[in-house]
């Protein structure tokens, strides 16, 4: 049979977590599955995510508290997490020899702190069902009639034929791994309605250059405000990464979306206290002593007993306490209180958020009201599936955008495979 003549059940264009999931499931029932990927490998944002150990899921059994994460999309999202929750994805993962932990703040990694090891499931079910999977393969465009996708075809001018066709090409975060946001227009072209992306779950970028001096330092427990107009209007107490442009980790990340409209009216500070359990009384006091045990001591060989000594050098370095050099009993009262107020109001301008390179997950995707939820099905094109990112859904870190990937993924499989059963 020649290539043009060449006709599966289904298309899933773009080989990530959802549509491999989606690929494997309609193959499992019995359909006829054509994956394809413009990269030369599947999965590559899957195999980065949750730094190489995969968040991929969050261990909230409780429906309504799980889904209240996703605050605008919760109410479309009852029906496809009632067919695919997050105990489907442990007895999935577990039962197909990949045993999951539960870590802080209920996010899921598999045992082994491997994303390859989740890739490997998904490859393995795919091959059970004998998907079949074309790879450096890139859509370049999706061809209509009459209500239905008729074809996509590929950017060497390859059609390829099915009963019915995926999206899920991903949003627009982190275009490096392939997802470029090639779905976006081809709905567009379709006429549904996509909201214009913006990086959502997102590093937060500063100009100050003593904080790109602190990158690669990780501190444990601090509380973070942003402050604006000399109003606090986010405040979060965690972990916080510095980099070499800004902060992170997941904490920041979480803020970022608050903070973008924050500085969408005007200018936004950052202040950190990095000892949030002792008021600046006892910090104080606790400094006292530091000072009075070490008086010989010059003040850089002082501070780093508190906190990393990058961080203790910094900030005696800082302006409005230029103490580097200074010996521990010159310290004047206040000085000392000042260092005290320093360590609890760190203060730094926010200028901007990183972008798309950088970020987890972006805003934009396809309308929600355009797609019916018990199915993952365009409400205009009946034999076209969205999954995963494609969707204008926003939500946090910490398992939740994978989950949004096995529920759908799943959803989709099952109504095509049904389909084909019932054919
Ligand atoms: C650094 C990082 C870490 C993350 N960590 C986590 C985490 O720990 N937990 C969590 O829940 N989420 C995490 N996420 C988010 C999560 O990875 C995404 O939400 C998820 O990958 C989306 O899956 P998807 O299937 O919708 O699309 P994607 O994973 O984006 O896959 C889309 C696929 O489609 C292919 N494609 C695109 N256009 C075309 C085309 N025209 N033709 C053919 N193929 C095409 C792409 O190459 C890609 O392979 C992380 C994201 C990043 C960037």
């Amino acid at each position: 049979m020649g290539r043009r003549e060449e006709k599966f059940d289904v298309i899933v264009i773009g080989g990530g977590p959802s549509g491999m999931m989606c690929a494997g499931r309609a193959a499992e029932l019995g359909a006829h599955v054509l994956v394809l990927e413009k990269n030369s490998d599947l999965g590559n944002k899957l195999k980065k995510t949750g730094g190489g150990r995969c968040n991929i899921t969050n261990a909230d059994f409780d429906k309504e508290s799980f889904l209240s994460n996703f605050p605008k999309a919760k109410r479309y999202l009852y029906s496809p997490y009632s067919k695919f929750s997050v105990s489907d994805t442990f007895d999935f993962f577990e039962s197909r020899g990949l045993p999951l932990v539960t870590e802080a703040r209920n996010r899921v990694f598999p045992q082994t702190q491997r994303a390859q090891d989740v890739f490997d499931v998904l490859e393995d079910y795919m091959k059970e069902g004998g998907v079949a999977i074309r790879k450096n393969v890139r859509i370049a465009s999706v061809e209509k009639k009459a209500g239905k996708i008729t074809s996509v075809t590929d950017e060497r001018g390859q059609q390829y034929y099915a009963d019915n066709f995926v999206i899920a090409t991903g949003g627009l975060a982190a275009p490096d791994t392939g997802s470029t946001g090639d779905g976006m227009l081809f709905l567009k072209k379709l006429k549904h309605t996509v909201g214009e992306p913006n990086p959502n779950l997102v590093p937060l970028k500063t100009d100050t250059k003593w904080i790109h001096n602190l990158s690669g330092i990780t501190w444990s427990f601090m509380k973070i405000r942003f402050v604006q107009n000399g109003k606090t209007q986010v405040r979060k107490t965690g972990k916080i990464l510095f980099t070499h442009f800004g902060i992170s980790g997941p904490l920041i990340i979480n803020s970022a979306y608050e903070v973008k409209q924050l500085l969408r009216k005007g200018s936004v500070e950052a202040v950190i206290d990095l000892f949030p359990d002792t008021e600046e009384k006892m910090l104080d006091k606790k400094m006292i002593k530091l000072l009075e045990k070490n008086k010989d001591k010059k003040m850089k060989n002082v501070l780093p007993d508190l906190l990393f000594k990058n961080i203790a050098l910094e900030i005696l370095a800082l302006p409005n306490l230029k103490m580097t050099e200074a010996y521990a009993k010159d310290i004047s009262r206040e000085q000392r209180k000042e260092i005290v107020h320093t360590l609890k109001n760190l203060t730094f301008p926010i200028s901007g958020t990183c972008g798309m390179e950088k970020a987890i997950v972006a805003d934009g995707g396809v309308a929600l009201d355009e797609v019916d939820f018990k199915k993952m099905r365009s409400r205009k094109y009946d034999n076209l599936y969205l999954l995963g990112d494609v969707l204008n859904v926003n939500r946090p870190s910490g398992g939740f955008s994978l989950q949004l990937c096995w529920t759908t993924g799943y959803v989709a499989g099952s109504d095509i495979g049904m389909q084909e059963r019932r054919a």
